[in-house]
């Protein structure tokens, strides 16, 4: 979690139950977390008055577990203002399905002409034309040509001294005469929206009858992209957004506040300048990525999928007061054994996948199976206290559980160091731990 929100939550935790003032808090960390993910401020605003709305009018406050409850909430919210699912390029019924590009100078639209190229060459096999209608910037042109070559594509252009309006005419008639089944028009940008632009866009528009018109947006704008994509959305009624650079350390606001206020879906990211570096949308994604919380939400959605809450409840306070024996150890290999390999689910938590207390912590089926057998041929109270365990009583677990005893020495060093990692994680360095399994 990102430190705001980990406070944030910290302060959920430790309280059985939260009142209405507690959510309140909650959502002001929340508030300020979006805000420095460059979500704009409007959009923060109503993003937080659904979300109080929802954990005050749920079941949240009465639950085990009001912490993880609200952190789905935020996300699943998150997600769902982003758009469910990626939305997939417009195919038009008869070649040849033509894409326009529009954006501020310096957005990325030349370099996504070329990604989009490149992708639906890959995919299916597609044989784009590119036509350069950006005739402002002296080097544009020759920016498209040198695109064209790298990803095998053809570009149409007539120099920078035809109008824009004329060559996009000229290029569908040449997509026509040649059977091309994409058309991509790579247009002029400026450093802001202005009138003489949008109306020659508009234009283009006109004359070209886009199946998909698609904003492109640089994610490192933050607050600003609201206002550019508002504008463009105004005039041309774009079909979708493509959020470009997102290989910076930009937390990717820009997607919550245009999806928010356009409506329009978040069609792609670009994370970088190569040809390939384009990749379909995905909200949860970016939304794990705005809060800045890893993969910790997939995590709790396996907790709650597979822990009995109260159960895992009762684990957590185990460990956190160091009580954890072999009976707890077996219920835990039962539920883990649900979610996946531990050590899979162990790099899912934030801060623990370089941990080196797990370097060794490895398990498979099998050994899962091959421990429960070693536990089972303990005595009720060995279980409860594996201090009792010495090398006699070791023995005579090994014969009982036909393992060999070296094998029963190694699980328990192994049910030792695990105690260990458990309650290193209540010691404060993984709070979010606490979270995943109630606490
Ligand atoms: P245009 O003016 O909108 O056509 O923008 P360009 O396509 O010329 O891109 C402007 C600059 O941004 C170029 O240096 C690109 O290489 C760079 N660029 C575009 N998309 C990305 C991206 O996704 N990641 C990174 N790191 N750079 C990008
Ligand atoms: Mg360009």
């Amino acid at each position: 979690l990102s430190e705001r929100l980990q406070k944030a939550f910290a302060g959920l935790r430790r309280k059985g139950k939260v009142t209405e003032s507690d959510v309140s808090e909650a959502m002001r960390e929340i508030r300020l977390a979006l805000l420095e993910a460059d979500v704009n401020f409007k959009v923060v605003k109503d993003f937080i008055k659904t979300v109080r709305e929802q954990a005050v009018g749920s079941a949240v406050l009465d639950s085990l577990t009001p912490a993880q409850q609200i952190i789905k909430i935020v996300n699943d919210e998150l997600t769902k203002t982003m758009g469910e699912a990626a939305v997939p390029l417009v195919k038009a019924p008869k070649i040849p399905t033509v894409i326009m590009m529009v954006g501020l100078q310096g957005a990325g639209k030349t370099t996504t002409v070329g990604k989009l190229a490149t992708r639906l060459i890959q995919q299916e096999k597609a044989r784009p034309l590119l036509i350069a209608a950006d005739v402002y910037r002296p080097a544009a042109i020759e920016q498209l040509e040198v695109v064209g070559q790298q990803v095998n594509a053809p570009v149409f252009q007539l120099g920078t001294d035809v109008d824009p309006r004329e060559i996009v005419r000229q290029g569908l008639a040449q997509a026509a005469l040649q059977h091309n089944d994409y058309v991509i028009i790579d247009t002029a940008g400026r450093l802001q929206i202005d009138e003489k632009l949008m109306a020659e866009l508009t234009d283009i528009k006109a004359i070209a009858q886009p199946n998909d018109i698609l904003l492109v947006v640089d994610a490192m704008t933050g607050q600003a992209a609201t206002d550019v994509a508002t504008g463009f959305n105004e005039q041309l009624d774009i079909t979708g957004v493509v959020l470009t650079k997102l290989d910076g350390d930009t937390r990717g606001g820009a997607a919550l506040s245009i999806r928010a206020v356009t409506g329009k879906p978040i069609m792609f990211v670009g994370q970088g300048e190569k040809m390939d570096a384009l990749d379909v949308f995905y909200p949860d994604r970016m939304a794990n990525r705005i809060l800045g919380m890893g993969d910790m939400l997939t995590l709790i959605d396996k907790a709650q999928q597979n822990f009995d809450e109260k159960q895992a409840a009762d684990m957590a306070e185990k460990m956190r007061e160091n009580t954890f024996d072999f009976n707890d150890f077996l219920d835990q290999m039962d539920q883990v054994s649900k979610m996946g390999p531990m050590e899979d689910i162990m790099k899912m938590i934030p801060g623990m996948a370089n941990n080196p207390a797990l370097k060794n912590f490895k398990m498979d089926p099998k050994d899962i199976a091959h421990m429960k057998a070693i536990v089972y041929s303990m005595t009720p109270a060995e279980r409860v206290d594996p201090d009792l365990l010495n090398q006699s009583r070791r023995r005579r677990i090994a014969a009982g559980s036909a393992r060999p005893v070296q094998e029963v020495n190694r699980m328990i060093k192994q049910f030792n160091q695990s105690k260990q990692v458990m309650n290193q994680m209540y010691k404060g360095n993984m709070q979010g731990m606490e979270g995943l399994l109630g606490g």
